[in-house]
């Protein structure tokens, strides 16, 4: 084979880290701040003000040093104590890690294993609140995004279902892969806690958890007896002086590069920062509609409102994604998204599965380009490739018609 063009900067579609905008980097290319006095301290402030605002919450944000994981544990330990019971909604490999991370803190977690191919289902979720009657149950937990499976999940339905159960049980979501890529509204839906991380749609470095809680749990946090000092919310929520807030010496850097994506963000507005995610997530399912029209690949996820706007889980065949994954990043310089294995217990790369993400910081050039070279892979790879996937989704981006 002829030497590689693959030169210059490289492109990430993955789910996550995501790519990060020169504008971000920019901001954090700096001297390192005081901590203990001045700029620091109010811009900090802003954070907290301008996350709510992009959640759509009337409560507290607290943020973390840590990454998705640190983000699974804080919600859990300061609302929970050792034993009690929590329903645990499954559709893929990252609710799973959840009910690891609660199982290994004693938590004793019923799961509702919906499978790795459509959203968790209302009706189900409601039998099995209103099987329990005592209230044993103090939380539902369940992602909005499974970013393995690329499932979404309706977060108002389950909310409804528990309404309708009259259950008391808190909803406590993961949106690590779906903050500021799929429509959220906390205070509206009725979510007790969400969680995120800095490095998928907050188009910022990993490094930051973010933990969203309502005013309505603080009752439930003074009973919690897995609250540990660190994990604390109420320090943070309420510091005696500005380095309580992260319980020691602030991510610095992290908080100015996280400042710029809030203030790209808003700049957009989360309304057009939504509908572009819907746009482009269509321009990637038409491509895929049209390139599985060969018969070599298929869609995880086949019902379009179960499909996630922020990551696109492809079934193949014969070690196709692998193959394709290899030759895009080497003649191309593009990373797609390892397949994480769609089996209950598999393990944890799959050959013949493989993610576009398209999250965060992306735009038709960037999105045609990597669809451009996912197409040009599938023709290297020899798989027919007669009805173009670009050609499919600049018709999509060209009408800005999910
Ligand atoms: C990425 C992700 C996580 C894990 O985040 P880490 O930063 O890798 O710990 C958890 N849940 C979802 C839905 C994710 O997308």
């Amino acid at each position: 084979m002829s030497k590689s063009l693959a030169f210059g900067r490289t492109h990430m579609a993955i789910p996550g880290p995501s790519v990060m905008p020169d504008r971000v980097l920019q901001a954090m290319h700096r001297a390192a701040p005081n901590i203990y006095e001045g700029e620091l301290i109010e811009h900090s402030e802003s954070l907290y003000r301008d996350l709510n605002l992009i959640a759509r919450n009337s409560g507290e944000v607290v943020i973390y040093i840590g990454n998705g994981h640190a983000a699974w544990e804080a919600s859990l330990v300061n609302l929970l104590s050792r034993g009690d019971q929590v329903l645990a909604l499954v559709t893929g490999r990252f609710g799973r890690g959840w009910v690891a991370i609660a199982e290994g803190l004693g938590l004793d977690v019923q799961v509702l294993d919906f499978g790795a191919e459509q959203s968790a289902d209302p009706a189900q979720i409601e039998a099995a609140l209103q099987a329990d009657t005592e209230h044993k149950i103090k939380a539902v937990i369940t992602v909005q995004t499974d970013t393995a499976t690329s499932i979404t999940n309706n977060i108002p339905a389950i909310r409804e279902v528990m309404t309708s159960a009259d259950h008391p049980a808190m909803l406590m979501v993961d949106c690590i892969a779906s903050f500021a890529c799929e429509r959220f509204d906390m205070d509206a839906w009725g979510v007790d806690v969400m969680i995120t991380a800095s490095q998928k749609g907050l188009m910022t470095p990993p490094g930051i958890a973010l933990v969203f809680i309502q005013d309505t749990v603080w009752p439930r946090h003074k009973e919690a007896d897995l609250k540990t000092p660190y994990w604390d919310w109420h320090s943070r929520v309420y510091p005696a002086y500005f380095a309580a807030r992260f319980c020691g010496t602030p991510p610095t850097h992290h908080l100015y590069g996280l400042r710029e994506a809030l203030d790209m963000l808003l700049e957009e507005g989360m309304e057009n920062v939504w509908h572009r995610h819907h746009v482009q997530a269509a321009a990637v399912w038409a491509a895929v509609d049209a390139w599985a029209q060969s018969g070599a690949l298929t869609f995880n996820v086949a019902l379009v409102s179960d499909r996630s706007l922020a990551v696109t889980t492809i079934k193949t065949r014969d070690g196709l994604a692998s193959n394709l994954r290899a030759w895009c990043e080497k003649e191309t310089g593009l990373t797609l998204g390892v397949g994480l294995s769609l089996a209950p217990d598999g393990g944890t790369t799959d050959s013949n599965v493989f993610r576009i993400g398209h999250m965060g910081h992306l735009n038709p050039h960037s999105l045609l380009g990597t669809l451009g070279c996912v197409e040009m892979g599938l023709m290297a790879l020899g798989v027919d490739v007669s009805v173009s996937g670009v050609a499919s989704a600049m018709k999509v981006i060209e009408r800005k018609s999910a």
